[in-house]
Order: structure tokens, then C-alpha cells, then sequence
């Protein structure tokens, strides 16, 4: 019988879970290295798949007073900024700034009596008697051990695979800009996507602030750089999108400082259910983030375990199998997307610039609704039932 759940790493997967298997009543310690709930500012979309789940979880409410909600999508062109397509969201589409998400999630998660270690590594885990080796500290034993530990999850590697995160061959550029100094045009307020030779930009405004966030890609050949993040120079930036039109070069120019990412991914493993250990959220697929799921995946991911485990807290082993084939098909397909996503929004070869432009026009609307209408209520329900 479950009773007691230990999750490591306290990012969205592990906050996720923290929240919902406190709802059904588990004892809940979650363990995070770091010695704050800290993100990086900067902003992330939450589309209806991940929404509705936490409307379900009582997290949705705050989040979205503290939350932009745009309505649509502009995709433009990069050398005009011209709109090639609008797409409205399916409801409940929020933009947030990362930190108000993590804040949200964390003081609920303590508010319902979790209890959240801050400065403790955990350094590898038993996964035949879910025993927890602390770095520091009492080691602990629970019934279910939840590895939210992200892409360099050391868990993984000592359970689960040695497969190695990979460089996508794409760096991440982000900033924040104030709204009074962002460029003016219409549909400044909603999500604005650039599809470029080599490259792509997204920008939409975030929080409650008036600031308005931006991610640009880049294709690069290397990743020569020790962190996977760091302070960027912005006119390296700028050189980057040096013929893109004046309004993102000017938006670039509106940011105080800009940060750089290399863009990892990483296999999913075989197994992501090992005896009393599992992997959810970037532990499991990580993913590029051209569609802007690697969040929402993992709250679905967290969702389903908190939800199965609930209902079938005497069967370790029939969660186990459940869990399995309902996130690792899911996590694999929409990692599978999210680099097919890539290889449209960065073609370089003018005719089939054109041939995107017009998919883009066709499909875009149904693409979406595909990846924003997943309901992971009605796929446990299905599963549980058969
Ligand atoms: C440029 C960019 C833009 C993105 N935009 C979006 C978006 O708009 N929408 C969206 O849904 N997703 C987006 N994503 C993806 C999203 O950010 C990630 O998928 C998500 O943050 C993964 O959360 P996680 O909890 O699984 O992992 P993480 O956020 O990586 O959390 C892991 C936590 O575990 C802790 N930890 C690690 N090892 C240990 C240990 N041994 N002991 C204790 N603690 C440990 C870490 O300190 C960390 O706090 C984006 C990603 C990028 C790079």
C-alpha cells in the first residue's frame, strides 16, 4: 500500500505532483537542491492540456490572476513582420512569469502540509526498497520515489539509462522588456511567432507587470560553453537576426540583459517506471521547446501519477504499467513533434519557405488544437476501465 511519497526536485514536475498527491492525502517530502524555489524570469506559456489539469489541482485560479491570457497566435514574417496566419487558442491559454509558477506551486504545496527541503541532494536511491541517500542529512525510505530531477537527472542514469542529453544544434536567446518600450504594432499583445531562415522568435507579454518576454532560436554548430545558461552579449544577438525585420531588432535592443541557452534533449528511455522509482517531466523526455510543452507535459506527466496512484494505491505494479504506456508514448510523441517543429520553423531554402507559409496558413489551427486538446482525464479513464 502507497502512503508515502518522495519527490526529487522541486520544478514544475516535482511541484505538480507535491500538490496533487497532497489533494488524495499522501505524506509528501520533497527534496530540492538548490536553497530556494527560484526560476529563471522569463516567461512560459500553459496551454489547455496542462490548464484544465491544474484547475482540477485548485492551482489554476492564482496562477491566472497572476497571468497574461492572450488569445491568439500571429505567425509573420521575419523579414516584414507581416502576419502570415492568426490562430485563436482553445481557452484557457495563459502566459506566466516562471517565477510567479514556481512561487504559486511551492507555497500551495506547504500550505496543504507537504513539506519541502530546501539545500538537500539527494545523491542515488534504492529502487528495490525506495530508500533515499541524502548528500547531507537523515537518509529517508518511502513507498514511491518520484524523479523530477530534470534533463541531467542523475537518478535516471544510475536506474535507468546512461544515454547522454544531447546538443540540438540550437542556442536559446531570452529577455524581458518593459511594455512602454516594447516596439508598437498591432497584435503586440498576443503571441507573435517569426519562422526564419536558421532561426525562429517568439515574444508574448507575461504576468501582471506589463513586460513582455521573448525566446529567439538560433541553429549553431557547437556549444562550446561550460554552463548550459548564461549572461549573453547582445549584439551577438543582434549580428544573429541581423536581417530580420526592425521591430525584433528593436525589441532585442529594449532588453536590459539577455541570457543564452544551449538547447538539449535527450533520449527517452526504454523503462520510465523502475520498481519504486519513476521519472516525470524533462527527467523522462526532455524535449526542444519549439512548441512549448516541455511544462505542460510535465504536468500531465504529474497529474497521472498523482491520479493513478490514488486510485490504485494497493498495485504498485498496475500504476506501474499504466503510467508506462500512457506518458512514455506521450512524452515520445510530442518531443518527436517538438523537433519536427524545428526543422519547419528554421528552413532556409526559399520555395520551401513559401511551402511552410502556406501549411502554416492550412494546418496550423488543427495542428494546435491536436496538441492543446489532449485530455489526460479521459486517457487515464480509458486505460483504468479496459
Ligand atoms: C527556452 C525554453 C523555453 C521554454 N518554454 C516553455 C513554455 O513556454 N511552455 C512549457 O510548457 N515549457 C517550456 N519549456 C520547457 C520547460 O521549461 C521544462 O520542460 C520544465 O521546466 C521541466 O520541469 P522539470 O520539473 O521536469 O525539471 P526542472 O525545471 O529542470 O527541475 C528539476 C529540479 O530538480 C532539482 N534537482 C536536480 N537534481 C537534484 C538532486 N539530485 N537532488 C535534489 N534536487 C535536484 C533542480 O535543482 C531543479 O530544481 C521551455 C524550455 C526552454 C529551455
Amino acid at each position: 500500500m502507497i502512503q508515502s511519497v518522495v519527490i526529487i526536485g522541486a520544478g514544475i514536475s516535482g511541484l505538480t505532483a507535491g500538490c496533487a498527491l497532497r489533494k488524495y492525502g499522501f505524506k509528501v517530502d520533497i527534496f530540492e537542491r538548490s536553497d530556494s524555489i527560484s526560476e529563471f524570469g522569463a516567461g512560459m506559456t500553459l496551454s489547455r492540456n496542462a490548464t484544465f489539469l491544474l484547475k482540477n489541482l485548485d492551482l489554476y485560479d492564482d496562477l491566472e490572476k497572476n497571468s497574461y491570457r492572450p488569445k491568439g497566435s500571429f505567425i509573420r514574417s521575419y523579414s516584414t513582420g507581416k502576419d502570415i496566419a492568426y490562430v485563436d487558442f482553445i481557452k484557457d491559454f495563459i502566459a506566466a512569469d516562471r517565477r510567479d509558477v514556481v512561487k504559486i506551486f511551492s507555497e500551495r504545496f506547504v500550505d496543504m502540509g507537504g513539506h519541502l527541503h530546501l539545500s538537500q541532494e539527494i545523491e542515488r536511491v534504492n529502487q528495490d526498497t525506495g530508500e533515499v541517500f541524502l548528500s547531507a542529512g537523515e537518509d529517508r525510505t518511502a513507498d514511491l520515489v518520484l524523479a523530477c530531477d530534470g534533463i541531467k537527472s542523475s537518478i535516471r542514469e544510475n536506474i535507468f539509462d546512461k544515454t547522454e542529453p544531447r546538443f540540438t544544434n540550437c542556442i536559446a536567446w531570452r529577455g524581458v522588456v518593459d511594455k512602454s518600450q516594447f516596439p508598437q504594432f498591432s497584435g503586440n499583445d498576443q503571441v507573435n511567432i517569426y519562422h526564419g531562415p536558421g532561426g525562429h522568435v517568439v515574444h508574448y507579454p507575461i504576468g501582471h507587470e506589463g513586460k513582455i518576454s521573448f525566446v529567439a532560436i538560433e541553429n549553431r554548430e557547437s556549444w562550446e560553453e561550460e554552463s548550459w545558461k548564461k549572461e549573453g552579449d547582445k549584439k551577438e544577438l543582434l549580428d544573429g537576426f541581423q536581417n530580420w525585420n526592425t521591430k525584433i531588432q528593436e525589441m532585442f535592443g529594449a532588453a536590459e540583459k539577455v541570457y543564452k541557452w544551449g538547447v538539449f534533449d535527450r533520449e527517452v528511455p526504454q523503462d520510465i517506471f523502475n520498481e519504486k522509482v519513476v521519472l516525470l517531466g524533462d527527467a523522462a523526455h526532455p524535449m526542444v521547446p519549439f512548441l512549448g510543452q516541455g511544462g505542460c507535459i510535465a504536468i500531465e506527466d504529474a497529474f497521472t501519477l498523482a491520479f493513478l496512484t490514488n486510485k490504485l494505491k494497493d498495485d504498485l505494479g498496475r500504476i506501474k504499467d499504466l503510467y508506462q504506456s500512457l506518458r512514455r508514448s506521450r512524452g515520445s510523441f510530442i518531443q518527436k513533434s517538438s523537433n519536427f517543429q524545428g526543422k519547419i520553423n528554421h528552413l532556409s531554402n526559399p520555395l520551401l519557405m513559401s511551402l511552410r507559409n502556406l501549411a502554416v496558413k492550412l494546418f496550423i489551427k488543427p495542428s494546435l488544437g491536436h496538441f492543446h486538446s489532449y485530455d489526460a482525464l479521459e486517457e487515464i479513464s480509458k486505460v483504468i476501465k479496459s
